[in-house]
Parts: C-alpha cells; sequence; structure tokens
C-alpha cells in the first residue's frame, strides 16, 4: 500500500506525525473555539461543557476517549456532540494526505494543512479570518521558501503581494456590481497567505479553484433545502484554504523511492 511504503520512507518522523494528528487536532479545536471570542485563555479543556465535571486525563484522549464513551459524557451521559472527534480526525486525514504525497518533506505540508484547516474552520463558524492566524502564516511561508526553497523566494513575495492587491481588486469590483460586500479583508489577507506558500504564478488557479469549488459547496447546500438568499452566503475562507491545501500538495508530489 502506498502509505505504508511512504510511511517506510519517511519513518519515524511519518509515523510520529500519524501518532501527533489527532493531538494536534484537539489543539486546534481549542484554537477555533477559543480565539474568535477571546474566552477563556487557560489553554485546555478542563471540563464537561455539559455538567461542569472536572475532565481527567482518560477523558481527553483524542478520538479514543469520544469513542471509547461512545459520544456521551461520562459523567453525565449527554452527548458530546461531534465536534472535537471532527476535527481531530480531520487534521489526521492531512497528516495522512501530507504523507501520502510527500513523504519525507510532509511536516512542513503539516504545518500549512494544520494551520489552513483552523482559518477554514473558524470562518465557517464565524465569518473571521483572524490576522493572529493569516498574517503569521505569510511570515512562516516565507521564511520555508527562505530555508528550503530560495530561488522561489521572490516569486512566493510576489505572490504576497500580488495576492493580498487581487484579491481586494475583486472585492471593489463585486461591491460595484452588487453594491454590497462579498469579501473581506480577512479573506485578502488569506490569499497574501497563500500566495506566500503556492508563489505568484499560481494564484490564478487558486482563486479558480476556490470559487468553482465556493460554487459546487453553495449548490450542495442549495440541493439539500437550505434557500440561500442574494444576501447570505457562504464564507471564501474555507475554500481558499482549500484551494491552497491542493495546489501546494499538487507541487509537492513526490515520487516514491
Ligand atoms: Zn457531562
Amino acid at each position: 500500500m502506498d502509505l505504508l511504503e511512504r510511511m517506510a520512507e519517511a519513518g519515524a518522523a511519518g509515523w510520529s506525525l500519524i501518532l501527533v494528528a489527532p493531538f494536534v487536532g484537539s489543539f486546534l479545536g481549542l484554537i477555533i473555539r477559543r480565539l474568535p471570542d477571546g474566552s477563556p485563555t487557560a489553554w485546555g479543556r478542563s471540563a464537561c461543557e455539559q455538567c461542569g465535571t472536572r475532565l481527567k486525563v482518560r477523558d481527553l484522549i483524542p478520538l479514543f476517549s469520544w469513542f471509547a464513551q461512545k459520544g456521551q459524557c461520562r459523567y453525565c451521559g449527554r452527548p458530546l456532540g461531534w465536534f472535537y472527534p471532527g476535527i481531530e480526525l480531520a487534521a489526521l486525514a492531512v497528516a495522512v494526505n501530507a504523507l501520502l504525497v510527500d513523504g519525507e518533506g510532509a511536516w512542513l505540508d503539516c504545518i500549512l494543512g494544520w494551520w489552513l484547516l483552523t482559518l477554514g474552520w473558524i470562518d465557517l463558524r464565524c465569518w473571521l479570518l483572524p490576522d493572529i492566524l493569516t498574517l503569521p502564516l505569510l511570515l512562516v511561508g516565507l521564511a520555508a521558501a527562505a530555508a528550503f526553497d530560495p530561488e522561489q523566494l521572490t516569486q512566493r513575495a510576489l505572490g504576497a503581494a500580488l495576492g493580498y492587491s487581487s484579491l481586494l481588486a475583486v472585492a471593489a469590483v463585486y461591491r460595484k456590481l452588487r453594491g454590497r460586500e462579498g469579501l473581506g479583508r480577512g479573506d485578502a489577507k488569506l490569499l497574501a497567505a497563500s500566495g506566500a506558500w503556492v508563489g505568484a504564478a499560481a494564484l490564478p488557479q487558486l482563486i479558480l479553484i476556490g470559487a468553482v469549488s465556493a460554487l459546487v459547496a453553495a449548490a450542495c447546500v442549495r440541493f439539500a433545502g437550505v434557500r440561500l438568499s442574494a444576501h447570505s452566503a457562504l464564507p471564501f475562507g474555507p475554500f481558499l484554504a482549500l484551494a491552497t491545501w491542493v495546489l501546494w500538495l499538487s507541487n509537492s508530489i513526490r515520487p516514491i523511492g
């Protein structure tokens, strides 16, 4: 199997990514829950959200605790909800995906993938792409270029600058045509960060994949019976994040062996 070959090739680093991924997912879950409203800064899930019972270590093992307890709180029996197993599985999927495509380079892919996952999920929940996540992602993208891909640095710095300005331009056109805001500055900053990873040349593709997947998702939502009026829409961030991940991985494909 490809994954096994990849993991054999990636060695301990590959295995550790898979093992660490659900824990990273748990942590991303905390960021997604707590960052947007700036509430309790204690970094830990400390109590059941239903009954308030303090959670012990055995209640907090990613995925395992949830499945072992059949999705219910051990203390009050009420359902725990899908959020934490969902984000933990998604983080694991990112790691598996990266390992399959990229073998030993997978850890850098995972950093990007987990970051994008967090941003996309926050945008989906709260229509918000916090600067505290987008701006560092841009810097890390440029730093990664400088460290691992120096001949691409100019291309990627240009990607950041053009990403920001092109999305502001698209937003201005949208405002003129529709008479309302469709894209925010958060989207522009995310596109800048994406540009810092995939480079200027990939920006048209990036916007195209993002837009097409957003349209497909909107069609699915409508098909599922949810009426979208002209004034409700989907956030664009999750689709930009997805497009960035797809393009980054397609540029990182490494033959096995
Ligand atoms: Zn409880």
